[in-house]
């Protein structure tokens, strides 16, 4: 493995398929080379979240280089991740893999006392020699249950990109989630990982909406786990957990459909499909939300100068690029030009991709080199991109945006509208702040 921080899957361009009703210009699918990161790098923003978990990758030095690039700082802090690292003698079958295992999980537990839950991560090394991270977390949960519960997901190359990452834990950890009676009291779960304050400012808008059962997967601590049956309702925080619905669904959970809680009109769409979903008063959800609704239309509106008229493209990297692209077109009146993804869950993102422009170009998984030149054929004001690309781009006079940031920066609700907007505001107004008149 030679691809620290990003892969390089070469294999054949597909033709474009796939045309949507309406006027919209069929989807683009790319298969090719790609820059994106792998499953493992969501562990960075997921090991703060859930605050007695460890994350332990079983791979090989270069799945801890990739971690310990992306983390930057973090890696002084004590995080609790680390990779067990496969070596040759493991490879060459001089010692058992499992054994190995063991004996790191033993000396971890010992001198981590407060890991309650131990998340074992397959990567593509563990993958490719077929090391079963399922049975091997099995033998280890008989051994430290009931204090602690070691459960395994992949966040491996080979299956996942970037936030997939997160879905595939999630897709465990609901597995993990106690049943709840088929006559329990009706709850809400929220999925998909956001930021503390974030999470917060929910609870007190779904407290004051009267909708007070609600849990946020990942919970913040691992034995706070909600039960889910048929009287559960989930809605998604996020746009990549397909596997978590799945796994949501078939414990009997049933999704709530919704626009993606970005920007004012996302965020009312989502917090009014949960107050329909549970019977809440239409006038009581206009009181409760629109002091936040009208805050961020404010807040909003000292970017408009910068962003109006402006136009993005997007590169493929985390899957929420859809819904960004529909708030950046309709509340900030930015151009789309080209809106990369490298999925799109046609389900989850129906409502997203009925509010995009007839005649932007969708495109789903990536030929980098194909839409590098599209990118400069359609000549943008802005390009969302991966730290790779975006240099590149920069010394050829383009102003890009760092599509990481919009991962671990807290952009989803009202109060967050005015910083959404300023991520994409501040590359624009740099590049012009920079310029020299000749
Ligand atoms: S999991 Fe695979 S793609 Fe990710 S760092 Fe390890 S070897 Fe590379």
């Amino acid at each position: 493995m030679s691809r620290p921080a990003s892969q390089t899957i070469l294999s054949n361009t597909a033709a474009p398929c796939d045309a949507p009703a309406g006027g919209r210009q069929p989807i683009l699918h790319q298969r090719g080379q790609h820059e994106v990161f792998c499953g493992l790098t969501s562990i960075i923003w997921l090991h703060r979240k859930m605050q007695d978990a460890f994350f332990l990758i079983v791979g090989s030095r270069t799945c801890a280089h990739l971690m310990q690039s992306a983390a930057g700082v973090m890696i002084f802090a004590e995080p609790r991740f680390a990779t067990a690292i496969i070596e040759e003698r493991d490879l060459s079958g001089m010692a058992d893999l499992h054994d190995e295992l063991d004996a790191v999980v033993a000396r971890l537990l010992k001198r981590r006392p407060d890991i309650r839950m131990l998340v074992l991560v397959g990567s593509c090394p563990s993958e490719v020699i077929k090391l079963d991270l399922s049975r091997a977390a099995e033998r280890l949960n008989r051994e430290h249950a009931p204090d602690r519960r070691v459960i395994a997901y992949s966040g491996s190359g080979i299956e996942t990109t970037f936030t997939q990452g997160e879905d595939s834990f999630l897709a465990t950890l609901v597995e993990e989630c106690p049943a709840a009676e088929a006559d329990a009291a009706p709850s809400l779960v929220v999925a998909g990982s956001l930021a503390d304050v974030v999470e917060d400012q929910f609870s007190r808008i779904f407290q004051a909406l009267g909708i007070d059962n609600v849990a946020f997967l990942p919970t913040r601590r691992s034995d706070r786990l909600p039960a889910i049956g048929p009287n559960t309702r989930f809605l998604l925080a996020q746009p990549f957990l397909n596997e978590a619905s799945k796994m949501l669904e078939r414990r009997g959970a049933t999704h709530i459909p919704a626009l993606f809680p970005l920007g004012e009109e996302g965020t009312t769409a989502w917090l009014k499909a949960a107050s329909d979903a549970f019977g809440v008063d239409p006038a009581r959800f206009a009181a409760v939300t629109a002091p936040g609704r009208e805050r961020a239309r404010k807040a909003l509106e000292s970017y408009a100068e910068t962003l109006s008229g402006k136009r993005i493209f997007f590169f493929p990297d985390s899957q929420l690029e859809p819904a960004l692209a529909r708030f950046l077109s309709r509340e900030a009146g930015m151009g789309l030009t080209e809106v990369g993804s490298p999925y799109l869950h046609r389900r989850h993102l129906a409502a997203e991709l009925d509010l995009l422009p007839e005649d932007v170009v969708l495109s789903e998984g990536q030929d980098v080199e194909r839409q590098i030149d599209r990118c400069h054929e359609a000549d943008p004001d802005l390009i969302v991109c991966g730290l790779g690309l975006a240099n590149p781009f920069e010394a050829k006079g383009y102003a890009t945006k760092w599509s990481i940031e919009l991962v671990f920066t807290p952009i989803q609700g009202y109060e967050q509208a005015g910083d959404l907007a300023e991520l994409f505001a501040r590359p624009l107004r740099r590049r012009a702040a920079l310029k020299v008149e000749v």
